[in-house]
């Protein structure tokens, strides 16, 4: 039998833990379920015990599911909601426009204005955020803290995108308070936006190990995925 039922059971308390531990009431947070690498079947596997919303970090492998999911799951199931994560390129944008309902890694106008134009007509506008490399690091994705601001209310200017908030991937750390710090950077980031008068409401932040972090500075959305479908292979 697989664990994955019981993993997002887990994942679950523990995210009501958290939420407790914080005077924040669970329902303030919505648990990601980060499929990417995972087979078709373990989506549905979560999809029947429950789970909503699911993150894929690769368009085609994203894609490709998304179609899958709607034959494997009964036709009056509640549709799931898909969430793009991964770096996105600027001409890898029009699958993400057609199929997914987020996008959560928008680090540049143009990626954004291409999602924007590509969106169709049929769907709601596309919900997304912009991801902020708070920690520095040379390496990972992400728009630089004082860089966000503009780039906000660009993206917020645009017509079929609907700008939620703010996302990032911290540089790795293992005690509470050190995970704290870029999390706390990035809700002071997201308060400075929402006193200029920008209207948000999403926090992206918060993976398998720095759950409770994210959940004590304010994290709305968590992203989880090695705790609920265990490790991953290398695509
Ligand atoms: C893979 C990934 C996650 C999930 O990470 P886990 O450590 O497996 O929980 C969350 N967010 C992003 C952007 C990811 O790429």
């Amino acid at each position: 039998m697989s664990a994955i039922p019981a993993n997002l059971q887990a994942v679950r308390q523990a995210l009501e833990q958290a939420a407790r531990r914080a005077g924040r009431q669970p329902g303030e947070l919505t648990l990601l379920a980060v499929s990417k690498t995972k087979p078709a079947g373990d989506v549905l596997e979560a999809a029947l015990a429950g789970q909503r919303d699911f993150g894929e970090n690769y368009v085609q492998e994203g894609v490709e599911k998304i179609l899958a999911l709607k034959q494997l799951l009964p036709a009056d199931h509640a549709p799931l909601v898909w969430h793009f994560i991964g770096p996105l390129q600027s001409n890898k944008t029009r699958p993400v426009a057609e199929h997914f309902d987020w996008v959560h890694s928008i680090d540049r106008l143009k990626v954004a204005q291409r999602l924007s134009e590509q969106r169709p007509e049929h769907l709601p506008p596309l919900q997304v955020c912009v991801q902020v490399n708070v920690s520095g690091e040379a390496s990972k994705s992400g728009c630089a803290p004082d860089q966000v601001e503009a780039l906000c209310r660009a993206v917020a200017a645009l017509p079929r995108l609907c700008l939620r908030g703010l996302m990032t991937i911290p540089a790795p750390a293992d005690d509470l308070e050190t995970q704290r710090l870029p999390l706390g950077q990035l809700r002071q980031l997201l308060t400075a936006l929402q006193a200029g008068g920008l209207a948000l409401d999403t926090l992206s932040m918060g993976m398998s190990h720095d759950l409770e972090a994210a959940v004590l500075e304010g994290s709305t959305l968590v992203r989880v995925g090695t705790a609920i479908f265990g490790a991953r292979n290398t695509p």
